[in-house]
């Protein structure tokens, strides 16, 4: 038997006696206002064992600094007003839920002043870089961590609020949609959280956003704050990562959308990742990935009714195909029709290439003997045209239409089920037009492209023939 050096053996003993932490992550909807705060951190403050909270922005406070940073550019008469609301939004629900605060208070007046001298910035020089958007759009994060950490504390629970950077949240980049170097935050964020953990602290990290080797923010992409959950679980080796939401946990179909939807009380991480990747907002897209390698449960879990289990997304449930699970929309996307661009091998691949390094995210796509259809995100538009028009090929037609919604029928086994048939089924029965169907490249997934406006009623019909009743 060898024996690891001194300091090794006692680091490991160490960390065999403590109990693995567990991962809270609060969304905006928990973080809506200073009662909804005061909850969470009642949350937070009565978890058993040792635990580390993720914040994301309040509610509506990602989007309001979206909007501000176009309002400002040229325009250095909004910046007091943009600060102004969220000064008071931000200090009226530290007053409510952790009221003479000091640390709080001053975390948020100085994250104000930051923010204040990069909105002038934006509204002087009237420019916009990836980088300072990142760092702007940081700052929801930046506001909401410090006062969570206080209403923890209010309930006597020492917390700490600490940012993406001094918790070691490393990144590899690009701006907006960043990786995560999941060694780095390892090597770097689990000794950092470990250490707070073990004096008996609660770590309050802020969400959505990490640092890239430069030291810039770079962010995880909307809903980016399920994700830092999930890599701090890994860094942490937590035993599990509860994702504390305004549902029931994850269910058959966006709510809003399909109010008879069912939940589901768990899910495989297949499962799960192939729904959050077509779409399903509950979970980032990406967020399966850091916990699945460590067979670490993810919970999502009912802020309104604490007592329930929520729903667990873990390994080892039966991987039997299930037929359609759950149903998915993304958009707004775009609907793109390359007509001259199939038929063979040659003419397809200047497209595809073209497409390729023009950065167009394709989401979907069919293709027939005399084009190509694409789904795309919407933005692209631009992009996609341009790609086409340089593609080194003979001259091609461009269709685009906006305004689309890409639906997902998701579930193990699905393409031998005879889905995609009754899929169309369903939708001329519902009277919704298809404008495209991507069927057979996944093992799990059924895609159509029907117009935005007609998604909540697909949704509904394809819910009742897939989800509701005997099926
Ligand atoms: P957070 O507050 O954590 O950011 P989100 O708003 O991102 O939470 O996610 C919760 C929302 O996701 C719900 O309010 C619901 O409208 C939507 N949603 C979409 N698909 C589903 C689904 N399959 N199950 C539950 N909720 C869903
Ligand atoms: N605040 C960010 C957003 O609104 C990140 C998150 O909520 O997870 O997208
Ligand atoms: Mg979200």
């Amino acid at each position: 038997m060898t024996h690891a050096p001194a300091g090794t053996e006692e680091t490991t003993a160490a960390r065999g006696r403590r109990a693995a932490p567990t991962v809270l992550k609060f969304g905006g909807a928990g973080l809506r206002d200073g009662a909804a705060i005061r909850h969470a951190a009642s949350l937070v403050a009565s978890h058993p064992g040792p635990r580390l909270a993720v914040a994301s922005a309040l509610e509506g406070v990602t989007d309001l600094l979206l909007a501000a940073q176009d309002k400002v550019r040229g325009h250095d008469a909004q910046v007091l007003p943009t600060l102004e609301a969220l000064r008071r939004r931000h200090l009226t629900a530290l007053q409510h839920c952790a009221p003479g605060d000091d640390a709080a208070t001053y975390a948020i007046e100085s994250g104000l002043q930051r923010l204040e001298r990069l909105l002038y910035g934006i509204a002087y020089t009237e420019e916009r870089t990836e980088r300072l958007h990142d760092l702007v759009q940081s700052f929801g994060e930046r506001l909401a961590a410090p006062l969570l950490a206080a209403a923890v504390r209010a309930q006597g629970v020492p917390a700490v609020a600490i940012d993406a950077e001094h918790a070691g949240l490393r990144t590899l980049g690009p701006y907006g949609d960043a990786r995560v170097d999941l060694e780095a935050v390892r090597r770097e964020a689990g000794p950092v959280l470990r250490a707070m953990l073990d004096t008996g602290q609660v770590p309050v990290v802020t969400g959505y956003y990490g640092v890239d080797t430069a030291g810039n923010a770079t962010l995880f992409g909307r809903g980016g704050s399920d994700f830092v959950a999930a890599v701090l679980a890994h860094a942490v080796e937590a035993q599990a990562v509860e994702l504390w939401k305004d549902v029931a946990g994850f269910l058959t179909a966006d709510p809003r959308l399909v109010p008879t939807a069912r939940w589901l009380p768990e899910l495989g991480y297949d499962e799960a990742a192939e729904l959050a990747l077509n779409g399903a907002k509950v979970l980032h897209a990406r967020c399966v990935e850091p916990v699945q390698a460590a067979a670490i449960p993810i919970r999502v879990r009912s802020l309104a009714e604490p007592q329930r289990e929520g729903t667990v997304i873990r390994d080892g449930v039966p991987d039997a195909p299930r037929g359609v699970r759950s149903l998915t929309h993304r958009a707004p996307v775009a609907l793109v029709r390359i007509a001259g661009a199939a038929g063979t091998a040659e003419a397809l691949a200047p497209v595809t290439a073209s497409l390729q390094s023009s950065g167009v995210r394709v989401l979907a796509a069919a293709l027939g003997g005399s084009g190509l259809a694409l789904a795309v995100a919407s933005g692209d538009e631009a992009a996609v045209r341009h790609a086409v028009a340089t593609a080194p090929a003979a001259a091609r037609t461009v269709e685009v239409r906006g305004q689309r919604s890409l639906l997902g029928i998701v579930g193990r086994g699905i393409p031998a089920s005879g889905a995609a048939a009754k899929v169309l089924e369903t939708l001329a029965h519902a009277g919704v037009p298809v404008e495209m169907v991507a069927f057979g490249a996944s093992q799990v997934a059924v895609n159509a492209v029907v117009p935005a406006a007609d998604a909540p009623a697909a949704l509904r019909a394809l819910h009742r023939a897939f989800l509701e009743g005997a099926a």
